[in-house]
């Protein structure tokens, strides 16, 4: 069953990079410590990528922010179950917990799931509300931490797999 044709704008990152899908990662054999993520929003709309922090502490952004609208549907990325919906200080923030270690965060989300609802991928979670403060106008940050570490989401969507940037040929030397 598909959900998503997932689509990506790269923008200016294109005319410096070339974006290279290291294949076979995303068609490997998915290990228990593994998932394969469906895109939470449709259509799907990179706007700010994943940073990861220097130190556990240090600034960062720990996940992707996705373009939205206020009251679109927001999809679980992959089964599990609701282990938060609630305010986180000012914003509605829903976790999922998945059985491989990996809870995902999705904010603003609006939900009225109860923690301990069991989801499967593609099921509604809620909806975008208003709330986000670092994008602007509306957006939907999708955060993942497996085991307690903050992993880039592209690594794990559906169509992805691990994405290497890697310089264009006129920049190699
Ligand atoms: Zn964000």
């Amino acid at each position: 069953m598909q959900f998503f044709k997932l689509r990506i704008t790269v923008g200016c990152v294109a005319a410096a990079f070339a974006l290279t899908v290291v294949a076979g990662a995303a068609s490997a054999a998915a290990s228990p410590t593994e998932i394969t993520l469906r895109a939470p929003l449709d259509p799907f709309r990179l706007v700010v990528p994943f940073t990861a922090p220097a130190s556990r502490w240090g600034a960062g952004h720990r996940g992707i922010d996705l373009a939205s609208h206020l009251g679109q549907q927001v999809h679980a990325p992959a089964n599990g179950v609701i282990t938060f919906a609630g305010v986180v200080v000012d914003r509605p923030v829903v976790s999922i917990s998945h059985s491989a270690g990996f809870v995902i965060s999705v904010e603003p989300v609006e939900s009225s799931l109860a923690v301990g609802v069991t989801v499967a991928t593609g099921d509604v979670v809620g909806r975008i509300a208003q709330g986000l403060s670092h994008c602007r106008p509306q957006c939907l940050h999708l955060g993942i931490r497996q085991h307690s570490t903050y992993v880039d989401p592209l690594d794990l969507l559906d169509e992805f797999g691990r994405v290497l940037l890697l310089p264009t040929e006129r920049h190699l030397s």
